[in-house]
């Protein structure tokens, strides 16, 4: 087997359990050294408890590879710089990171709390921005002393934010940030030599356990493992993905597809009177392709109920 992360350092967030763990333990076995985040918080993103992170550690020194358990909240900026720097200080250098940690706070608009909101907009948005403005702010620094870096970041987005999912909207909204992210940071990080993808994965985690109608079997856990999801990741962590940069990844146990991003669609000049908007907005919008679905499919017939 080639190896695809010889020596590489990898920060994974949210490594404790469920998406993040295959990461880690896929990333170990292709020999990268692994920084292995977690806060240890249950599924609403309460409590702080070291515990998955070091159980991560453990299993990947157990099949001999290189791991050191972080239990940072990465919506902090000061613990999401100390992160950074963890890395840098116990393996050398930093290779790659990738943002995955997240918690659910599911509601339907008119029900929603302030507290939800935030909550979910922080350690998701504020999640991703932390660690990323440090670890861009090391590349840059290694960029200026002369070690062009071979660096990635990667983030994770989800089918709610990039299609849409009722019941979200600080999910997906969140989750569209991280998309719109992906795609600015990758511009911006270019000529450090970094590059910045994103992954929607699915699979069946703690996260989604209990969203799962009907019984749960072992073809399913099988079909939906968060395994399926690591191969990509580690891919978009190793060297040879290094001209690949700005796209958003969907990943699970169905597929792998890319997402095809937002694009201009019919257009008119511009319009003074409102009186004369109705029927040309209107005239645009048939013309225009639809939405998409879940599925990401072109929603046949306008809007989901
Ligand atoms: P999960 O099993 O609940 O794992 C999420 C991990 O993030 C947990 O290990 C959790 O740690 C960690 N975490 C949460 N808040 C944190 C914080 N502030 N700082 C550090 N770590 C924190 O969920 P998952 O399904 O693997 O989700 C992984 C990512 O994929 C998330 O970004 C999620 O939104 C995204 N996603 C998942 C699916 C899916 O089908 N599963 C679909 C779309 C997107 P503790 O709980 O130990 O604190």
């Amino acid at each position: 087997m080639t190896r695809l992360c010889e020596k590489r350092v990898v920060i994974v967030t949210g490594a404790g359990r469920g998406i993040g763990r295959e990461y880690a333990l896929m990333l170990a076995e292709h020999g990268a050294k692994v920084v292995v985040n977690d806060l240890g918080g249950a599924r609403d993103g309460v409590g702080a408890d070291r515990g998955p992170a070091q159980q991560v550690v453990e299993e990947i020194r157990a099949a001999g590879g290189e791991a050191i358990a972080n239990g940072a909240d990465v919506s902090d900026f000061q613990a999401a710089a100390e992160m950074v720097r963890q890395a840098v200080e116990t393996f050398g250098r930093l290779d790659a990171l990738v943002n995955n940690a997240g918690i659910l706070r599911d509601r339907m608009l008119v029900n929603m709390t302030e507290a939800e909101w935030d909550a979910v907009i922080r350690v998701h948005l504020k999640g991703t921005f932390a660690p990323a403005h440090h670890a861009a702010a090391y590349w840059r620094s290694e960029s200026k002393a002369g070690r062009t870096p071979d660096a990635r970041l990667v983030n994770t987005s989800s089918v709610s934010g990039i299609y849409g999912n009722v019941g979200q909207t600080n999910y997906g909204a969140a989750k569209a940030g991280i998309a719109a992210f992906t795609i600015i940071a990758a511009r911006e990080l270019k000529r450090y030599g970094v590059t910045v993808n994103c992954i929607a994965p699915g699979a069946l985690t703690r996260m989604t356990e209990d969203l799962q109608p009907g019984e749960i079997t072992d073809a399913l856990r099988e079909a939906r493992s968060p395994r399926w999801i690591a191969p990509i990741v580690t891919w978009l962590c190793s060297s040879d993905s290094r001209d690949v940069t700005g796209r958003v990844f969907e990943a699970s146990g169905r597929f792998l597809a890319v997402a095809e991003a937002w694009n201009r669609g019919p257009t008119v000049d511009p319009i003074a009177d409102p009186n004369e908007i109705g029927p040309v907005a209107r005239r645009l919008v048939e013309e225009a392709r639809l939405n998409t679905g879940m599925d990401g499919k072109l929603l046949d017939g306008g809007l989901e109920d």
